[in-house]
């Protein structure tokens, strides 16, 4: 039996996530990462933590900042853009700040832009005094408005913004866009930058005060780790010693090159690369002097 939301004892970590959508699978993936993993349970809303006193509650993402505020949570993986649009609608109803991004995640990317219609001609920000603006995120927008000097009336929608201009109950809209597929499908074009987004990892203001800050703590730094990891590449090959000159102008951008003896004299060497390494980098390598190289990605590693 899952324990009743909000009462559990808090020797347990318990973190939202979104049940499904956009960030739900990556969410889950990068805790697995994490080396978490769960019991599932029938109602799919509460994940009870296996490998580690690290729950899950499945949740919408707009519910997660307040999941946080309220306490029923301790950490929520969500955008920047609902954490900062509720954070700036706490800040405007005098409310003082309950949440915090710990971490960029890397997944989620999008960015809340402005977009007019097709034939708007737009010579910047000014040009929207006395205009209506469709969004769902109102508070982001206010704010910008408020930033700029720019006097516009926000038309708070919950969905379906992009048709507002058609339907008339906007002059233009500010979105969530990513491919801008949708925009153009609706004779919009998107033309200022509000917010880049991504998912990020949010916590509490403050500071646990109890089992939670070692557990918190110890998911961080492996988020952390696993973050790091993603693009990272040790690549090992064996050379001859003259040869070491020309490798390493080659090996530049990657990390120290350690070098140990190898067999016959040889040197048996290993780098960090970030990033893919190609069979074009690798063949320059071999034409340089270098013999049977590997790329093995990282699994695991801590800083
Ligand atoms: P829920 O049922 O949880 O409320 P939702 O419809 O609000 O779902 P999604 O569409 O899954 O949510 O988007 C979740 C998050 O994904 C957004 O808040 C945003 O941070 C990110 N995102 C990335 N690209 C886009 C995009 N093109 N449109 C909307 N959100 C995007
Ligand atoms: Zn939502």
């Amino acid at each position: 039996m899952s324990p009743p939301i909000g009462t559990a004892p808090r020797d347990r970590l318990r973190i939202a996530i979104q049940k499904s959508g956009r960030l739900a699978e990556p969410a889950r993936s990068l805790l697995a990462a994490c080396g978490l993993s769960w019991r599932e349970s029938r109602d799919k809303l509460f994940c009870y933590g296996e490998s580690l006193p690290v729950d899950l509650l499945l949740v919408r993402d707009d519910d997660i900042p307040g999941l946080i505020a309220d306490g029923v949570c301790d950490l929520g993986i969500v955008g920047r853009n609902e954490l900062d649009e509720q954070a700036g609608e706490r800040i405007r109803n005098g409310l003082p700040p309950a949440y915090r991004a710990l971490r960029g995640l890397g997944f989620g990317q999008c960015r809340l832009m402005l977009a007019v219609p097709d034939e708007w001609e737009w010579t910047g920000p000014a040009q929207l005094q006395g205009t209506r603006i469709a969004t769902s995120y109102p508070a982001i927008l206010a704010n910008w408005l408020q930033a700029e000097g720019v006097d516009a009336q926000v038309v708070e929608l919950s969905g379906s913004v992009e048709i507002a201009p058609r339907l008339g109950t906007a002059d233009l809209i500010c979105d969530l866009v990513s491919s801008g597929a949708t925009l153009a499908a609706n004779h919009l074009k998107p033309v200022h930058n509000l917010l880049d987004s991504e998912a990020v990892l949010a916590g509490p203001a403050g500071a646990f005060d109890d089992v939670r800050a070692g557990l918190a703590q110890m998911l961080l730094r492996r988020v952390d780790g696993v973050l790091q990891l993603k693009d990272r590449k040790l690549l090992m090959f064996n050379a001859e010693r003259e040869a070491l000159p020309a490798l390493e102008r080659l090996l530049q951008d990657a990390g120290p090159l350690v070098q140990l003896p190898g067999a016959n004299g040889a040197l048996s060497l290993q780098t960090m690369c970030e990033g893919a390494v190609s069979w074009q980098q690798l063949e320059e390598l071999e034409r340089a002097g270098a013999r049977g190289l590997m790329v093995l990605a990282v699994e695991r590693s801590l800083a």
